[in-house]
């Protein structure tokens, strides 16, 4: 359980002063900086532990990377095996990196083929290129709210300000405004936003990309037709379909989400949760469009001193073998998800508090704004400040959860049953003094 909190942090304020000296803004990830607590020493199964010895009940999962639960011994074993054998050679290819493209392709549906990575934004920027080069298109349609990295292509409209929301909201300076136009912004959940940028740019659309549930805005659950309408309007306009499945993928289901809604995008990203922590990501797909990338034959430029290297290629085998041997996982965060969900929802009607708790498998999002949820237009009622008095409070109490409002948080496959009803002790606390 989570340890009792002391306000002074004297060493991990220490350690805040020296970072903010030598590193911009004291962080190296735009959105990590969340004020209290702010350096961590430690990390094993649910719990992280910062500098001050403070133990938390970790549900932010390093972004949704720690699937397993944080140093999984199944992991952390593989990858010290992998050390001191091969490292690096950069040339020809290495059968860790064969037996994991194998394994993809045996597990993930859209799977013919697949490229290996260092991270998701890797992913997503290689299949967009692949997908512009296939169909000699350039623009890129994405939904406000999703998120699939920090490069040009699609570093706009994530979580908005309600005047920017569908408008021009590039996430940086420095993005050319040629890249910002060429991405276009729709509706999740709303086809229609879809097929009428199809009809306003005809021939023109590359690639719609889409994480299958939003979790970058918490869980916006796709219906079953909309995502079947996806396949098929991209299919009749001639686009490529990306489902970006760096969070959803190996955390939902073993075959990512496409298992789940049983539709098969053109082509898939993969990353966070994939190797437990490790660094990785990859792009998987039909081998007719994943050929592009062939050195030889193709015209698509693969490259990356880093791309399938030992440490993130035996983490992932583990990963993805733990899965395999132990399909009880699922079972298992599913409930844990669930009841999660409930607790809160319960919690939240018995209060009286506006509230709408939204999820699925392990991951939960817990938004300030009555139901339905469905798509972007529905949070921008959410009440921002609520969640963020609330996250404060379960900070205070040891339990780390993403900072965001709008954001979603995980359940790993270290956590426990009591684990959760601790939780959702301490939630109801907090969330009663945020009565009206
Ligand atoms: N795609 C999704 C859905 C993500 O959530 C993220 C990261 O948050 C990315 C892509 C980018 O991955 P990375 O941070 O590994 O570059």
């Amino acid at each position: 359980m989570p340890s009792a909190q002391r306000r002074e942090a004297p060493r991990g304020q220490a350690i805040a002063e020296r970072a903010a000296r030598v590193i911009p803004g004291g962080v190296n990830s735009s959105t990590r900086y969340i004020g209290e607590p702010y350096a961590f020493t430690g990390a094993d199964g649910a719990y992280v532990t910062d500098a001050d010895g403070r133990r938390y009940l970790d549900y932010h999962a390093a972004f949704g990377a720690i699937l397993l639960g944080h140093n999984a011994p199944v992991v952390n074993d593989a990858v010290r095996a992998a050390l001191g054998g091969l490292d690096l050679v950069g040339i020809g290819v290495t059968e860790p990196e064969v037996e994991l493209a194998e394994r993809i392709v045996d597990i993930i549906p859209s799977a013919e083929s697949m490229i290996a990575t260092m991270s998701g934004s890797e992913a997503t920027a290689q299949a967009i290129r692949l997908a512009r080069a296939a169909t000699g298109r350039e623009l890129i349609v994405k939904f406000q709210g999703g998120f699939h990295g920090w490069h040009d292509a699609v570093a706009r409209n994530v979580i908005s300000a309600p005047d920017k929301a569908y408008g021009r909201d590039p996430l940086s300076e420095g993005i050319l405004a040629q890249a910002i136009d060429a991405t276009l912004i729709a509706e999740f959940n709303d086809l229609g936003s879809v097929a009428e940028l199809f009809d306003r740019h005809p021939e023109r659309v590359a690639a719609v990309i889409l994480e299958p549930i939003p979790h970058n805005v918490g869980a916006l659950l796709p219906t079953q037709e909309f995502v079947e309408g996806l396949r098929a309007l991209t299919r009749e306009r001639g686009a490529v379909l990306i489902f970006d499945e760096v969070i959803t993928g190996f955390r939902h289901a073993l075959g990512g989400y496409q298992q789940v809604v049983g539709v098969t995008p053109d082509l898939t990203t993969f990353g966070k949760g994939m190797a437990n922590g490790f660094p990785i990501g990859g792009v998987a797909g039909r081998r007719e469009l994943m050929e592009r990338f062939n050195g030889r034959t193709g015209d698509v430029l693969l490259a990356g001193t880093f791309n399938g290297n030992p440490v993130g290629c035996a983490a992932a085998l583990a990963t993805i073998g733990h899965l395999q041997a132990n399909p009880d996982f699922y079972t298992r965060t599913h409930a844990l998800g669930a009841r999660m969900r409930d607790g809160l929802a319960a919690i939240a009607a018995e209060l009286g508090i506006e509230a709408t708790v939204a999820g699925f498998g392990g991951v939960f999002a817990l938004y300030f704004a009555k139901a339905p949820v469905l798509g972007y237009r529905d949070l921008m009622r959410n009440n921002d400040a609520a969640y963020v008095a609330f996250h404060r409070g379960m900070t205070e109490r040891g339990f780390l959860m993403l900072p965001m409002a709008l954001k979603r948080n995980h359940v790993s496959g270290a956590h426990t049953e009591q684990e959760i009803d601790a939780t959702l002790e301490a939630a109801r606390e907090v969330l009663a003094g945020l009565r009206p």
